[in-house]
């Protein structure tokens, strides 16, 4: 696509939240958006139904594979791609207009997007949320019991291929307490020692 974006000087910062499957990354964003009104948080499109109580615009924007279609070919998207038999990617406007107006952004998606991050905007900061340990995983993923047995499987091994790819990101951030876990990711957004 597009020519990569490079950062200028005292420009706040892009950066991409990923992690495995079960390791909290939404409640970590959650607590994140009521701690800081400044940061500005990506809102992804997806062609996957709404989940109950999810609103177009709020959680994502519903959109028919059509138009994520007429996304990608107008050149919109930041990043894209498939999960779970889904399309999702960042409309690459409002991230922009975000960083223009001195406003740090945040984007939360799986690790094919951050890889592709990488390479349209070399300056964004890849921070990974890593689980206490990966028992503690494993118990979150296997831990409601309602799952059938391959299902389960086939997450556990999504989730180890994802903690493999950590030596790619510029940071981890270990969810072991949601309060830590928070201020240690807002401290790395707002680029503040740590
Ligand atoms: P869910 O369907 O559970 O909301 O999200 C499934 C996965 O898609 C999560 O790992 C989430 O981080 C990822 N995701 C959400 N939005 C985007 C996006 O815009 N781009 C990419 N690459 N992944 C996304």
């Amino acid at each position: 696509g597009a020519e990569p974006r490079t950062a200028r000087t005292g420009e706040p910062r892009l950066t991409v939240v990923s992690g495995p499957s079960g390791v909290g990354k939404s409640s970590v964003l959650d607590e994140l958006r009521r701690q800081s009104s400044e940061v500005y948080f990506s809102v992804s499109a997806t062609t996957r139904a709404p989940r109950p109580g999810e609103i177009d615009g709020v959680q994502y924007h519903f959109v028919s594979v059509a138009e994520f279609e007429r996304m990608i070919a107008d050149g919109e998207m930041l990043e894209y791609a498939r999960y779970a038999g889904n399309l999702y990617g960042t409309p690459r406007k409002p991230v922009e207009k975000a960083i223009d107006e001195g406003r740090p952004a945040v984007l939360e998606i799986e690790l094919q997007g951050a890889r592709q991050v990488r390479q349209a905007w070399p300056d964004a900061q890849l921070v990974m949320l890593l689980p206490p340990s990966w028992e503690a995983l494993v118990d979150r993923l296997t831990g409601r019991g309602t799952e059938p047995e391959d299902v389960v499987e086939q997450r556990l091994a999504t989730a180890r291929e994802e903690l493999a790819a950590e030596p790619e990101f510029d940071a981890t951030v270990v969810n072991a307490d949601l309060h830590s876990a928070t201020s240690e990711l807002l401290d790395l957004i707002l680029g503040r020692e740590q």
